[in-house]
């Protein structure tokens, strides 16, 4: 459903107030609520990142302590469209302090280019949420990378690039720090109704959609459990 939940209050049950559809294409929480799409719910499980879920309901002291004890470095993705191939590898990560990126995925090198309209490369990045680089706009982007990329790829040109976006996700990685078990949140909320599922409770292993899967599966089982 296209709806940004902007609240979760409690009467008789959860209602849920909603932003109308397309407020995701602005910023988060800037759209009013309707309440012509208000839902309404016997439990309701938070999915959302923790800074969003903590602003969404409220939350007894210690809980919102522990939700905005929580951070995550912000995802920087710049992709490219070319006419030509950049290189014949898939994934490249790198470890190099001197290029401004983390990794390149040459998406069309594991899917033919014959199935797109030319050929697709992903520059990869994670930074911490004040980080310049979330506030270049594409073609900054662009700029600030073009150097390493040449370095990679001596052939490379930017007339290669035919056209380019970038996109931000600001919780694109929750930050783990030792005795991090320690810090996983349960399921259930202390407000009885209320639970939490998302990426900061996948542990041992590291965020990744199967794991995501899984912690579904599991916080279902617990909510119905909890009738
Ligand atoms: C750049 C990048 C690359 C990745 N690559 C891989 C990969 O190669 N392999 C892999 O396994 N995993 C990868 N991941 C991780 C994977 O995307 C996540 O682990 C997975 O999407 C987490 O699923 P989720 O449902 O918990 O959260 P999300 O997919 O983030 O879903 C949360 C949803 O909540 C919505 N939302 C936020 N606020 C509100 C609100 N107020 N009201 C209603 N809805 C709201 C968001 O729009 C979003 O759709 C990658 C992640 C990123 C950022």
């Amino acid at each position: 459903m296209d709806r940004e939940v902007l609240r979760v209050t409690e009467d008789d049950g959860f209602v849920l107030h909603c932003a109308g559809p397309g407020a995701y294409r602005r910023r988060a929480g800037e759209s009013p609520a309707e309440p012509a799409l208000d839902g309404r719910a016997d439990a309701v499980l938070f999915t959302t990142p923790t800074f969003i879920t903590r602003r969404l309901a409220d939350w007894p002291d210690d809980w919102a302590r522990r939700l905005d004890d929580w951070t995550y470095e912000t995802a920087v993705v710049l992709l490219l469209e070319l006419r030509r191939p950049f290189s014949s590898t898939y994934w490249t990560n790198i470890a190099d302090s001197k290029v401004p990126f983390l990794g390149l995925v040459e998406h069309t090198n594991l899917v033919p280019a014959e199935r797109y309209p030319a050929r697709y490369l992903y520059v990869a990045n994670y930074v911490a949420g004040g980080d310049p680089l979330t506030r270049m706009n594409t073609e900054e982007l662009l700029h600030h990378y073009l150097a390493a990329l040449g370095q990679m790829n001596p052939r490379f040109d930017r007339n290669d690039v035919m056209r380019y976006w970038s996109f931000r996700e600001e919780a694109a990685q929750p930050v783990p720090r030792i005795g991090n078990r320690h810090r996983v949140m349960p399921f259930a909320s202390p407000r009885r109704g209320l639970y939490l599922g998302n990426t900061t409770q996948i542990y041992p292993e590291d965020r990744g959609t199967n794991y995501s899967a899984r912690l579904g599966r599991e916080v279902a089982e617990k909510i119905a459990a909890d009738g």
